[in-house]
């Protein structure tokens, strides 16, 4: 009998579904679309390659510079929070290795996404683009701004932990947008909190805990 072929490029196939299904929808990520992109990203391509066997277990990696690529369910997580649609438009700030970026570009119309350390928003920015991924902008400059020239966004994804909520995200999330951050002191667990803004009014929820890389200023 022929043995079924699995492209080189995707030896992980088998293996990032069994991620999706024990981790992500045994938790109760239940959003079709975000399961798809998570079946669908080669993550193991989004981290050194000494990494390369650990892309799919259920923890952060590194990925230089003192950063790390979150916890697939968080990335899951986060992204079903945010509720993405296809005509959105949506911002990252903390590009890290580019894989949030790549699930919410499977999802949504755009995705702006702005990276403070330089080679890490470069290498991100190539491998985004040798992926294919048309609809993802990057560019390095501290986030705290956001990204006025876009603005206003319908999603705001924020993957470093902040003292407190930039207020010019606040400024630039859309009527009925939702904006999630991890909110606390760097050294310690932070709130992953959601915020959305309905007829100019903000709202906020506490989620759940989290673990993040600080959120830098340049
Ligand atoms: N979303 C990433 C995870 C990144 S970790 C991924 O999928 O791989 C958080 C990232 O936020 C780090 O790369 C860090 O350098 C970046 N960061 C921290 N403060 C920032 C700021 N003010 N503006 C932009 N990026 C920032």
């Amino acid at each position: 009998m022929a043995g079924l072929f699995i492209p080189q490029s995707d030896k992980f196939e088998s293996i990032r579904h069994r991620m999706v299904k024990t981790q992500i929808v045994a938790r109760g990520v239940n959003n079709a679309e975000v399961i798809e992109a998570m079946k669908k990203v080669p993550r193991h391509l989004f981290i050194p390659k000494e990494y390369e066997d650990e892309a799919y277990n259920d923890y952060p990696l590194p990925i230089g510079h003192g950063q790390t690529i979150s916890q697939p369910y968080i990335v899951a997580y986060m992204t079903e929070v945010l509720k993405p649609g296809s005509k959105m438009k949506a911002l990252e700030i903390g590009t890290g290795s580019g894989y949030q970026a790549a699930i919410l570009a499977e999802i949504v119309n755009k995705v702006y996404t702005i990276e403070i350390v330089p080679e890490l928003a470069k290498e991100a920015d190539e491998r985004l683009k040798k992926l294919g991924y048309k609809n993802v902008i990057c560019k390095y400059v501290d986030g705290y701004q956001g990204w006025p020239e876009f603005a206003p966004f319908d999603i705001i994804i924020v993957t470093a932990a902040a003292e407190k909520i930039p207020q010019p995200l606040i400024d630039q999330l859309a009527e009925n947008g939702r904006l999630v951050i991890p909110v606390g002191a760097p050294s310690a667990v932070q709130e992953l909190q959601l915020i959305t803004k309905k007829k100019e009014k903000i709202e906020t929820k506490n989620l759940t805990f989290v673990r993040f890389v600080p959120f830098k200023r340049l």
